[in-house]
């Protein structure tokens, strides 16, 4: 047998066949978690006009120090009665019109406020407490770059600046799929040999996450006619995720009637730990991913392969996992063949991050992984990584 993929060849490997998919035009109020396809403009400038930062009194910055009576007041949401003449003030509201005539604007807790007059005790800078119109955005100016995924942030941008329907890429629908006889529901009581079925669950929550729409099949016992008919329909998606049966034992069905049903196999098997025997094929359009059925090896392998996938389908940019950087805070031994990753606790202290491998490695430890929110990247290779090492790491379950 030749040598195993990389990590870095199955990825490429994957990219290379997640092409981007179509657009359409979405509600701000729906886009959400959205990639967008296109640049998107601000249909309006923002503010729309020079409005007060402070609740206070408008005025010409030439007319302080000295005693101004006040002419009107401006109520938010209305524009200003009229201009202001030389030598007047105008009280405003934060976020109020900043009348014609007035350049600035004196907080309130500067000036002492008579009947109908104010006192202005310093001299102001021009421009001082008004926000300019179009001084956070100019009308056209873009506001959210391609391939974004919208969070809040981007969302109340869009918003305020007047944008109500955005061109964002279609979400991958993505069918999942657990095989295996031994699986019972969570809630069902467990006979004897069954365990919990948890991966469809996990790669659920992982894969929404990311953007996917999701349709979770039911679970398929080790039986080839039931595969076929639960794989044939999953094909239908997007992309099909499986969990299990993809190893070499008797009962591993799914790569075989994958092939049967017109799948062509792009790599099966990655030099990676957990989660070797990873497969990933395509029929037509549609992305076939096969994870291996110990729980950390899914859920390690859907960050890895499946959540890039997803994203580069979306048009969001840089789709690989986010590596950051921190440091060591116990030895782990090197896998000579593998690059291995090792879940682990992160937190900050002076330095920086630092890492805190949990113990309970195998892959079948997913209880012991509940703990972690980093898998930390132990590139293959003799030896160990002592404490202190500087490692990179994948921040588990961000999108
Ligand atoms: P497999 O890849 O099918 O050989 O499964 C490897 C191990 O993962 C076995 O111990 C299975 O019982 C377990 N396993 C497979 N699928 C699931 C699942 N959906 N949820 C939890 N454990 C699973
Ligand atoms: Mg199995």
């Amino acid at each position: 047998m030749g040598a195993l993929l990389t990590l870095e060849q199955a990825q490429a490997l994957v990219l290379a066949r997640a092409q981007v998919r179509e657009s359409e035009q979405v509600s701000v109020w729906d886009a959400a978690g959205r990639v967008t396809a296109e640049p998107v403009h601000a249909a309006v400038d923002l503010p729309p006009f020079p409005s007060s930062a402070m609740d206070g009194f408008a005025v010409r910055a030439s007319d302080v120090p000295g005693r101004l009576p006040v002419v009107a007041r401006v109520a938010a949401g209305r524009p200003a009665p009229r201009a202001l003449a030389p030598g007047e003030a105008m009280e405003i509201s934060t976020g109020g019109v900043v009348p014609d005539g007035a350049d600035s604007v004196i907080p309130i807790e500067y000036v002492v406020n008579h009947d109908n007059e104010i006192e202005v005790g310093n001299d102001i800078r021009v421009g001082s407490h008004v926000r300019p119109r179009g001084g956070d955005v100019a009308v056209g100016a873009v506001v959210v770059d391609a391939g974004v995924r919208l969070g809040p942030a981007q969302l109340g941008a869009l918003a305020a600046a007047g944008v109500a329907a955005i061109s964002c890429t279609r979400r991958p629908q993505v069918a999942i799929l657990a095989t295996g006889s031994e699986l019972a529901r969570p809630g069902d009581a467990l006979a004897p040999g069954q365990i919990y079925e948890s991966n469809g669950l996990m790669l659920a929550a992982a894969l929404a996450a990311a953007g996917a729409d999701i349709e979770s099949l039911p679970v398929v016992a080790d039986d080839e006619s039931a595969h076929r008919r639960a794989i044939e329909r999953g094909l239908a998606a997007d992309v099909l995720v499986t969990s299990g049966g993809v190893s070499v034992g008797p009962h591993d069905l799914v790569r075989a009637i994958e092939a049967e049903l017109g799948v062509e196999e792009v790599f099966w098997r990655v030099a990676i730990k957990p989660g070797k025997p990873v497969s990933f094929g395509v029929r037509g359009e549609t992305l076939v991913f096969g994870l291996p059925g110990n729980p950390v090896s899914s859920l390690v392998g859907s960050e890895l392969f499946v959540k890039p996938a997803l994203r580069a389908l979306q048009g969001q940019r840089d789709p690989l996992p986010r590596l950051d950087a921190g440091t060591l805070a116990t030895a782990l031994q090197r896998n000579d063949a593998r690059d291995e990753f090792v879940r682990a606790r992160s937190r900050l202290d002076q330095s920086g991050i630092v890492l805190e491998p949990l113990s309970g490695q195998e892959s079948h430890m997913i209880a012991r992984a509940a703990a972690a929110d980093a898998l930390v990247h132990v590139p293959r290779g003799d030896g160990v990584l002592a404490a202190g090492t500087r490692v990179t790491w994948i921040r588990l379950g961000s999108d």
